[in-house]
C-alpha cells in the first residue's frame, strides 16, 4: 500500500494499549429498534484514564524524543483530555511537562476549574499555567512559545505539541494507523459495519481515520460530529487536515470531498455546553450498557449516533468511536445530574 509507506518511517512512540476492543452494543440496539450498534472502545487506551489523545501522543512523544527534549508544553481547555494525557505521557518518559489552561468556557463553577482533568494533572506533577482567553488560538500558541523560550534560555530543551492548524498533524496518524486495526478487527469478527461515528474536534481523529480507511480501500461511510465549531467550519478544517496528512505522509490525499460528512446536529448550545439529547445519549448508554461517555466529546456523539440509527432503521450496522473523557463527567457533575 504505497500511500502509507512514510508512514512507518515516521518517529512513534508507544504509549497506548492496543488493539482496543470493539463491542456490540445490543441492549442499546433493541432498544432503539434499529440496527446494530457496536463500540470500538478508544477510552480504553490506557494513560491515566484513557482516550483518543494517547494513540495521537505517540508521535508527539515520538518527534520530542527525536529532538532530545527534557520538557514538553501544551496549551488546552481548563478540561483538555490532551492536556491531561499529555502530562501522563511525559511523566512515563521521563520529561517535565509545562500545560497551559485555556479559559474557554465562561460561567465555570468550582468543579469545572478544579476537579476532573485539572485534579488529575495536579496529581501527574505537571507544571500549570492560565491563559485567559479560551477562543485565541493564535494568542495562546504565542504564549505557550514566550514560556518555552524562557525554559529554552534556561537551558531546557522544550517540545511544545503543536495542536493549532498550520502544523503537521502528526496526531492525526495515529488515527491513520488506527484505521488499519479497526479493519484487521472487522475482518476477523465479520461485523458488518456501514458507517462510523467519531466526535470531530481538531479533526485528527476524523480526519486521521478517514484517511487510513480511504488509503487501505475500505469505503466505510464517516460521520464525523461537530464539537468544537459548527459544520461549515468544521468541513474546511477536516478538508484542510485531510491535505495536510497527505503532505506529511509525501503521497497524494485518498479522501474525496465527498467522503467527508459532518453533522452539527447536536452541538447547540456550544463547546463544552450539554443539550437534551447529549443527556439522554449519557443515561441510556450507562443504563443499558454500563457505558460511561463523558459530557463534550463522546455524549454529543452518541447523541448524533442515535439519531442516526433511529433515522436509518434495522439496515445499517454503525461503529461508534468512544474517544474516552471520562474525567470530565466529574468537572460537570452540576450539569449531569
Ligand atoms: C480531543 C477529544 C476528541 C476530539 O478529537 P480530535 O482529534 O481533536 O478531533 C473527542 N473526544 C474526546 C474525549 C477528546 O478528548
Amino acid at each position: 500500500m504505497p500511500i502509507l509507506t512514510k508512514l512507518h518511517t515516521i518517529a512513534r512512540t508507544p504509549l497506548a494499549h492496543t488493539p482496543t476492543p470493539i463491542e456490540p452494543l445490543s441492549n442499546l440496539g433493541k432498544h432503539l429498534g434499529s440496527g446494530r450498534i457496536y463500540v470500538k472502545r478508544d477510552d480504553c487506551t490506557g494513560l491515566a484514564v484513557g482516550g483518543n489523545k494517547a494513540r495521537q501522543l505517540e508521535y508527539y512523544f515520538g518527534e520530542a524524543l527525536e529532538q532530545s527534549a527534557d520538557t514538553v508544553l501544551i496549551t488546552g481547555a481548563v478540561q483538555s483530555n490532551f492536556v491531561r494525557m499529555a502530562a501522563a505521557g511525559a511523566a512515563k518518559l521521563g520529561l517535565t511537562c509545562h500545560i497551559q489552561l485555556e479559559e474557554r468556557v465562561t460561567d465555570a463553577g468550582a468543579e469545572y476549574r478544579e476537579s476532573g482533568n485539572v485534579l488529575l494533572n495536579r496529581i501527574l506533577g505537571a507544571v500549570m499555567h492560565t491563559y485567559p482567553k479560551g477562543e485565541d488560538e493564535a494568542g495562546a500558541d504565542a504564549n505557550l512559545r514566550l514560556i518555552a523560550e524562557q525554559l529554552g534560555e534556561a537551558g531546557k530543551k522544550p517540545y511544545i505539541i503543536p495542536l493549532a492548524p498550520g502544523h503537521p498533524p502528526l496526531g492525526a496518524l495515529g488515527y491513520v494507523r488506527a484505521a488499519g486495526e479497526i479493519l484487521d478487527q472487522l475482518a476477523d469478527t465479520h461485523y458488518p459495519i456501514d458507517e462510523i461515528v467519531v466526535a470531530s474536534g481538531s479533526g485528527n481523529t476524523h480526519a486521521g481515520l478517514l484517511f487510513g480507511l480511504r488509503a487501505l480501500d475500505s469505503d466505510i461511510a464517516v460521520t464525523g460530529v461537530c464539537v468544537r465549531r459548527n459544520r461549515k467550519a468544521q468541513l474546511a478544517r477536516i478538508t484542510t487536515r485531510c491535505q495536510e496528512i497527505a503532505a506529511l505522509l509525501e503521497t497524494e490525499s485518498p479522501v474525496q470531498r465527498q467522503d467527508i460528512q459532518l453533522t452539527d446536529d447536536t452541538f447547540a448550545p456550544g463547546y463544552g455546553h450539554l443539550n437534551d439529547a447529549t443527556h439522554e445519549a449519557i443515561s441510556l448508554c450507562a443504563r443499558l450498557e454500563g457505558l460511561l461517555l463523558d459530557p463534550v466529546y463522546t455524549g454529543k456523539s452518541m447523541a448524533a449516533c442515535l439519531k442516526l440509527a433511529r433515522n436509518t432503521g434495522k439496515n445499517k450496522s454503525i461503529l461508534f468511536i468512544h474517544t474516552g473523557g471520562i474525567p470530565g463527567i466529574f468537572a460537570y457533575r452540576d450539569s449531569l445530574i
